[in-house]
């Protein structure tokens, strides 16, 4: 399985809730733990400004290469602006792009970052500039390599740029589980949403993802599926209000693999939030979800082989 990642992915945020070292830090961790070797790391180039404004206005591309975002655009953005930022996102949509083609090769590939799913046409918002997967999905359909797209969004906050982005696009079927009573607010419709309340843990979360999915893929059949594997669904997330365990996680991703697994879908994998207590649960997360991809793409190779 080929991973994504670039040493500039860092959000050169400082301080600040969003720990954007943790893009490294996963990385590094994935080697130490032999889920993946140095050599199955590939360095994404930038998007394309062609392909940022398939799904972003001219205006706001403009304003975030040049520095002129309004106070009210950084206000709402919720993370300083620098130069390293912008080079980061454009990466991380480089980085989405790349992580798509290599699933829709191999079955299975992950982004090492992205997973920006706030970040509107027209604006960016919770720590979300440029939404780098809906670039990747609108840039394969553009070009006819993909006819169909599902987002599988398992952040625990709601895709609200992914459901705005695509509302109006037939071809592109958003799935969001989220708690309900969390930011965004207002939550923009998706394709289906599953509105989860206060506290729910592994039990009932798997329940209903497990029928979400299936109702989802029931009624539409993507060429590729983005699986947007937030960490913050955990107990110890400071931003969220769910109560999975490490291991109701880890189920969680099984989930998502093997559904996509038995109806023959490719699954580009991109890491959206995570803001546990203790940045080592955070990183655990994210290294646990790229294990169980890196499993999938096997048993999918395997059977191939037979
Ligand atoms: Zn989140």
């Amino acid at each position: 399985m080929r991973l994504v990642y670039s040493d500039h992915y860092d959000l050169n945020l400082g301080a600040h809730v969003f720990p954007s070292v943790k893009f490294r830090l996963v990385k590094e961790k994935v080697i130490r733990d032999g889920v993946a070797e140095p050599n199955d790391f590939l360095e994404p180039a930038p998007a394309a400004d062609a392909d940022v404004a398939l799904v972003h206005d001219e205006e706001y591309i403009r304003k975030l290469q040049t520095g002129r975002l309004s106070y009210l655009e950084l206000v709402r953005l919720e993370i300083p602006y620098s130069p390293e930022l912008v080079r980061a996102v454009w990466l991380a949509a480089g980085g989405s792009l790349l992580a798509a083609r290599l699933a829709l090769e191999g079955g299975v590939a992950v982004n090492v970052g992205g997973g920006f799913h706030h970040a509107f046409p027209d604006h960016g918002e919770g720590f979300c500039v440029l939404n780098d997967f809906a670039i990747a999905i609108r840039r394969l359909l553009v070009d006819k390599v993909i006819e169909r797209a599902m987002t599988v969004d398992c952040d625990v906050h709601q895709g609200n740029g992914t459901a705005a982005i695509f509302a109006s696009s037939p071809s592109v079927f958003t799935f969001s589980i989220h708690q309900e009573n969390n930011y965004p607010h207002p939550k923009p419709p998706s394709c289906l949403d599953i509105n989860l309340i206060d506290g729910v843990g592994d039990e009932e979360y798997l329940e209903e993802l497990d029928q979400g999915l299936e109702q989802a893929l029931g009624q539409f059949r993507p060429d590729l599926i983005f699986y947007v594997a937030g960490a913050d669904p955990y107990r110890e997330d400071q931003l969220g209000g769910l109560k999975l365990s490490l291991a109701g996680l880890e189920e969680r991703d099984r989930m998502v693999f093997e559904k996509a697994r038995e109806r023959g879908i490719p699954v580009a994998v991109v890491l959206a939030g995570g803001y546990a207590r203790r940045l080592e649960d955070t990183i655990q997360i994210h290294v646990n979800t790229i294990r169980a991809a890196r499993q999938s793409a096997t048993t999918r190779a395997g059977l191939r082989g037979l």
